[in-house]
């Protein structure tokens, strides 16, 4: 594999991070995945978007414009002939003594490689998943690369034997520990958290959404609780890498008949065609 670090395309074992760099000893660093379909680049307008969103909330800017980023996106795809997978892209505040204080003067280091992966665009199996607390900070709108409580929550679901688990702060469900977590209610209602500093506000979300409004699909964005999630009619995730995924089971209790609802089918259904259509 060929990756991008800090200017130049090399293969992946040439690639080198200093140990005092500042995403290592502090997490110190943002980062975006990016899905790709037929060789190009999904919602990367909105990626580019939420980059300099996270970049801003640390104090952090980049000099890479939209155009340079698709450049080198583009780049890194054509170079490891990727047709479907994702482009991991992440930025740290660079290499300096260790120190709470962020460094003055210090060049950013900027990594890419990409990933291989084949999105089923069948309908596929409904997750089941666990809720875990929601351990995480509170500023989960910032995608950094601090991602040791979703790793946790991911393996609390792995050692339960389920795909994933619902993180649940004040009994209302936050997201997923990588996706943004909604159910349909009984009068066919997509529920989905607004917008806050207690999620990350999905590049997948953000499509999927408008998608439904073309739909005259009804929106309801606020909190929703467990309980709730367990009485719906169906419930789903959305991320850049699972597109739009039924879930069927949540703590062990089905969703419904247990079965992936028609909303969620429908909506990744044209969610996957509209993103072919407009991938860069
Ligand atoms: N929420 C969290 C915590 C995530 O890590 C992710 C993606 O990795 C998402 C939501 C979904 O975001 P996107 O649709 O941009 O992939």
């Amino acid at each position: 594999r060929t990756v991008y670090i800090n200017g130049s395309f090399v293969p992946e074992d040439e690639a080198k991070v200093s140990v005092f760099d500042r995403g290592f000893l502090f997490a110190d660093g943002v980062y975006e995945v990016t899905a790709v379909l037929d060789g190009r680049l999904v919602d990367f307008d909105s990626h580019v978007d939420r980059l300099n969103r996270s970049l801003t909330g640390l104090g952090m800017t980049m000099d890479l414009n939209y155009a340079a980023l698709l450049d080198l996106h583009r780049r890194l795809v054509s170079r490891n002939g990727l047709r479907e997978g994702v482009v991991y892209l992440q930025v740290t505040r660079g290499e300096a003594d260790r120190d709470f204080h962020y460094p003055v003067g210090v060049a950013q280091t900027l990594v890419m490689f990409t990933q291989e992966k084949h999105f089923s665009t069948e309908t596929v199996k409904g997750l089941s998943v666990i809720s875990v607390p929601d351990l995480r900070w509170q500023r989960r709108d910032i995608k950094t690369v601090q991602l040791l409580a979703a790793s946790m929550a991911k393996m609390a679901a792995k050692e339960a034997g389920k795909d994933d688990a619902w993180l649940v702060e004040d009994g209302h469900v936050t997201e997923g520990t990588s996706s943004n977590a909604y159910i349909v209610t009984n009068d066919g209602t997509i529920v989905t958290r607004n917008l806050s500093t207690s999620i990350l506000p999905g590049t997948t979300r953000a499509a999927v959404l408008r998608l439904a409004t073309e739909q005259q699909l009804k929106i309801d964005e606020r909190p929703f609780t467990l309980q709730e999630a367990q009485q719906a009619a169906e419930a789903f995730i959305t991320s850049a890498t699972a597109f739009v995924t039924p879930v069927v089971e949540i703590d062990g209790m089905a969703v419904a008949d247990g079965r992936p609802g028609q909303i969620v089918g429908r909506l990744r259904e044209i969610y996957i065609e509209e993103s072919r259509k407009t991938a860069v």
